[in-house]
């Protein structure tokens, strides 16, 4: 098996597909509780993907409680391999004002915590805080149970981040794929 696999193979179906990318690409839309941050640049996607993320993130920053009065951010960053070439994969590097990469070792800190606690209820509660405090893993969480993905045949679905390998959906993901997604959370359609 190869370590790269996950990433969309150069020789699969979206060939010739769209002469003209740059007029049918949209940048990811600002929604009324979340807010994307500048440039637009950064999230060009096809208008499915676009879509799809929008009433994700929507769902995802009211269930937060934000709101059009208090937004939350979003950070995207331009990917450039497999799905990304046709505008089909997004890539989230902040929430809230910190990295996925901060979120996770803040999930990860509360998790030593609570294995560390004296009592059980005391663990439940350590996680039971994290889980609605850490926008991180809130974020991956809408996006793996709202979000309805790509999945190339022969391919797990095309959603990974740092909570891949303890979340799913794609649990068995290799070393190597987990590191190059510690900072981000890709997802493709
Ligand atoms: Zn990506």
């Amino acid at each position: 098996m190869s370590a790269g696999i996950g990433i969309t193979p150069r020789t699969v179906m979206w060939h010739g597909v769209a002469p003209d990318l740059s007029t049918r690409l949209i940048p990811v839309p600002s929604g009324r509780a979340y807010r994307v941050d500048w440039p637009p640049e950064n999230a060009l996607v096809t208008r499915g993907l676009a879509k799809e993320l929008q009433w994700v993130l929507e769902r995802f920053a009211m269930e937060a409680g934000f709101s059009e009065r208090n937004p939350v951010r979003l950070f995207f960053k331009p990917g450039v391999v497999g799905h990304h070439k046709l505008g089909r994969a997004a890539d989230i590097y902040a929430v809230g004002g910190s990295g996925l990469d901060r979120w996770k070792q803040h999930w990860d800190e509360a998790l030593r915590r609570a294995a560390r606690a004296a009592h059980l209820e005391e663990s439940r509660a350590i996680v039971s805080e994290e889980r609605k405090n850490n926008l991180g893993w809130r974020l991956y969480k809408a996006l793996q149970v709202y979000g309805r993905w790509a999945q190339p045949s022969g391919y797990p679905i095309q959603l990974f981040g740092p909570w891949t390998r303890t979340e799913g959906p794609w649990k068995p993901i290799s070393d190597r794929l987990l590191h190059a997604h510690r900072d981000h959370i890709h997802v493709a359609k």
